[in-house]
């Protein structure tokens, strides 16, 4: 005896350990969610989740980074979970058109000629890899880097109904200028805008690694504020939106009167406007509402056999019909009774930038682990007519990618970086912190796109106040 029993008891406390770590993992995984959710302000929209995303990318982190992968999802209904970081494999092989476009890149990116174009990396001060590529993409924003190079942003600072008084814009427009100065040398620390954002929004405080999406959210809504050209508030209007007018006219009205609290650069460039269509099963009756909408965050399909997945896909699975019932039947304004109901979204009004978030993470059951699929993209002439409401006129909406805002790793070990397409000569970086690299387009479409930012073909003209 003895030898067996020992063997048995040995890996019954093996077992014991592993599941004590497991156990410390969930906790702390779960406090910090926690905290996640004790934060200053609420994101109305669907979809941003309270995940941390660790970052071992940024060379100057030591803290905070637990090891990866101590807790695995239950993998139902989702098609690949993260696995090993991917970076690139599945980047498709570059074409003689883009070789070139590379090849002048890279000839370009000497130091001297990197000045005034922006192509200048922001340090990472410790888990800020995620701040840093939403950064990235703004400064590559047409709309915005006009509006703060021109100093046009002055007139519009409101430090009468902002809570943070313009000192956040302000601080944000310092790093874009220095960002693009002729003079520019080495990267650019973001500490001034960092403890603005802070104050703004004290969720991001710390050093802990955060979503980009939700920073993109915060942030955009924090600088809207700051250049909100209305300066009183206005008296809210309690009345219904007559329910007999056409479906355009009621959308120019739900317009209107957002624009009377919300009117700024940012809500010009950002903002669209989401038809949401309930219809009664029962008698037939439709009832339509219309919403601004800051970002589309689109579903990634799963148990497609066969093809690639295209954003066409995501955009079909966002705008598809679908079937309230049991728990969730509304009630019916004509049945004045609970009924089953369809419910589907299309675009009313399409924004000048449109800024598409791939639901990587999923945001109820954060321990389920990343979608690592590839979505395949278009560089140019993403065509949004299918998604459109009926009432829709005017030219198609056509868009051209800029900006990719990319996460690699896992939601428990991750990095972010993101590729831009320059504003003034059309070529692509990769801004990884620090480091800028030239890059292809094409490497923008990657497994590790997570938020896309696409402008309007026809700029700023295309602006309409309806
Ligand atoms: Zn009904």
């Amino acid at each position: 005896m003895g030898s067996n029993d020992a063997k048995l008891l040995f890996f019954q406390y093996v077992l014991y350990v592993l599941w004590v770590v497991l156990l410390i993992v969930v906790v702390y995984g779960f406090a910090i969610g926690l905290l996640a959710n004790v934060s200053k302000k609420s994101v109305k929209s669907t979809g941003s989740s309270q995940l941390r995303l660790y970052c071992l990318g940024g060379l100057d982190v030591s803290a905070s980074t637990p090891s990866g992968g101590g807790a695995k999802g239950g993998g139902r209904g989702v098609t690949s979970l993260a696995g090993p970081s991917s970076r690139r494999s599945l980047a498709t092989p570059p074409a003689d058109g883009d070789d070139d476009d590379l090849a002048q890149a890279r000839r370009g990116s000497t130091a001297d000629a990197r000045n005034g174009l922006g192509l200048v990396g922001l340090r990472n001060i410790g888990n800020t890899c995620f701040m840093n590529s939403v950064l990235q993409c703004l400064s590559n924003t047409r709309v915005l880097l006009d509006y703060i190079r021109k100093d046009t942003y002055q007139k519009d600072i409101n430090n009468v109904t902002s809570s943070m008084k313009g000192a956040l814009f302000k601080a944000f427009g310092e790093l874009i200028k220095e960002l693009w100065a002729s003079d520019s040398s080495g990267p650019v620390n973001t500490a001034a805008l960092k403890s603005q954002i802070q104050r703004f929004a004290p969720r991001f405080m710390g050093y802990s690694q955060q979503d980009a999406q939700e920073f993109l959210r915060y942030f955009l809504e924090g600088l809207h504020e700051d250049v909100n050209r209305v300066t009183s508030k206005p008296k809210p209007i309690t009345t219904d939106i007559e329910d007999s007018l056409p479906d355009a006219e009621k959308a120019a009205e739900a317009w209107r009167r957002y624009l009377r609290s919300e009117d700024s650069l940012i809500v010009d460039a950002f903002v669209g406007q989401l038809k949401s269509t309930l219809k009664c099963t029962h008698c037939g009756h439709c009832s339509v509402t219309f919403d601004p909408f800051w970002d589309l965050s689109l579903p990634l399909p799963s148990g497609r056999n066969s093809g690639a997945l295209r954003l066409s896909h995501c955009l079909e699975a966002f705008t598809k019909e679908e079937t309230l019932d049991g728990d969730e039947k509304p009630k019916c304004a004509k049945c004045k009774e609970r009924r089953r109901c369809t419910k589907s979204f299309s675009i009313q009004r399409f924004p000048q930038v449109l800024v598409i978030h791939l639901k990587r993470f999923s945001p109820l059951e954060r321990f389920r682990g990343k979608l690592n699929t590839l979505v395949e993209f278009p560089l140019e002439g993403l065509d949004l007519t299918p998604y459109a409401s009926e009432a829709q006129s005017g030219p198609s909406p056509r868009y051209n990618l800029y900006a990719v805002s990319e996460h690699s790793g896992t939601p428990y070990s991750g990095h972010y970086t993101a590729h831009c397409k320059n504003p003034i000569d059309g070529r692509w970086h990769e801004y990884n912190d620090s480091r800028v690299s030239a890059a292809s387009g094409r490497s923008a479409v990657s497994a590790e796109a997570y938020v896309l930012f696409y402008e309007r073909e026809g700029g700023s003209s295309q602006r309409s106040r309806l």
